[in-house]
């Protein structure tokens, strides 16, 4: 869910926007397709660097969202569903076409069917959400945004246990990224039980009860089935805990991958055939996660590491790139820039494929 070196991106996508490099390079470069990864969907998902929004890389506006919507559609690029471009993979596309679009949006979360839904429904766009079962069951500790509020809400956060130590002044909005950089990246490091140890005794010590933050930003199942009813709309699993899969033991991590698709089906009676990686670094899926959701039965599942979609991925089905349309890139020169490929065969070092 969460980007590696934005900053360094945003200036190769500068570069390469301005110097006119991405049309030069888009006949070896610009691959047969994109999928998109969004998160957040909200009204005030403003960049502001006068205030503390770490996580507001996972949030675009929704006339962001439209107006990428608009321009993909006005230069004929086909936005299609995950089960189309899964046709495309395995049948090869058709040479010298435009690049078709697949919109992802992972977790679960209600501003997907307030803000996101009337966008694509207007446009008839077809997307697909990943659903984190545990979120949708009201039950998930999402720790990113504990470790948020704790921070935001307090002057100076002081915590010592699971292997962490911190003792943070947190006044300015300078002092709160540079202590919430730190914990972050600690954390992520971790296993997932230390890791959700430590920012629950945090967040108990600061008072703050994430799970009723999650009753406030989930979608209900009666939401999901209710999306999921609409034929433009894929649902797809994202395991049930939102875990690292790649940090889990065999077992677990198939009862991850196998039981999420199982749980949705039982409370909406919606098939799940795609499967989306908590998290997606090579980190926390890996050839054996990758294995595991081809054994579950999905049809494809996605990660987090950039880069377009190339016919050779018709063999990596199970490991699918995506493009963030990050909170911190919301300006269309960016869109334009993606879908020309360039920034990603530089980012993967001329790879199309990635390796693991
Ligand atoms: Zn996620």
């Amino acid at each position: 869910m969460r980007l590696f070196g934005a900053s360094l991106l945003k200036n190769m996508l500068d570069i390469v926007y301005f110097s006119g490099l991405s049309r030069l390079f888009k006949p070896i470069a610009q691959g047969d397709g994109i999928i998109f990864m969004l998160h957040h969907i909200l009204p005030d998902a403003i960049q502001d660097k006068a205030k503390f929004r770490p996580n507001g890389l996972l949030e675009i506006t929704p006339e962001f969202l439209e107006q990428v919507i608009i321009y993909l559609q006005a230069n004929d690029y086909e936005i299609i569903s995950l089960d189309e471009a899964e046709r495309r993979l395995n049948n090869c596309t058709v040479k010298g076409r435009k690049p078709y679009i697949i919109f992802t949006i992972d977790d679960g979360y209600v501003d997907n069917l307030e803000h996101a839904y009337p966008i694509f429904k207007k446009y008839n766009c077809p997307f697909t959400i990943y659903v984190a079962t545990d979120l949708c069951d009201h039950k998930l500790f999402m720790w990113w945004r504990a470790l948020d509020a704790v921070i935001r809400d307090n002057l100076a956060v002081e915590f010592n246990a699971f292997g962490i130590k911190i003792d943070k002044p947190t006044r300015n909005v300078e002092e709160k990224y540079a202590a919430y950089n730190e914990i972050y990246w600690q954390l992520r490091d971790m296993g997932e039980v230390e890791k959700r140890g430590a920012v629950l005794a945090l967040a108990q010590k600061y008072n703050f009860d994430p799970l009723e933050e999650t009753k406030s930003v989930a979608m209900s199942w009666q939401q999901v089935k209710q999306l999921g009813q609409d034929e433009l709309v894929t649902i797809g699993a994202h395991t049930m805990s939102h875990s690292a899969i790649a940090k889990l033991s065999d077992a677990d991590a198939k009862t991850e991958i196998e039981h999420s698709r199982q749980i949705i089906h039982d409370k909406t009676g919606i098939l799940c055939e795609h499967f989306c990686y908590p998290y997606g670094s090579a980190a926390e899926a890996n050839l054996r996660e990758f294995k595991f959701a081809q054994q579950a039965g999905y049809k494809t599942a996605v990660t987090t590491q950039k880069g377009m979609l190339y016919a050779g991925h018709k063999a990596h089905l199970y490991a699918l790139p995506r493009v963030s349309l990050n909170g911190d890139f919301q300006h269309i020169r960016y869109v334009k820039t993606y879908i020309l490929g360039l920034p990603f065969m530089l980012w993967n070092r001329f790879r199309k494929i990635h390796k693991y």
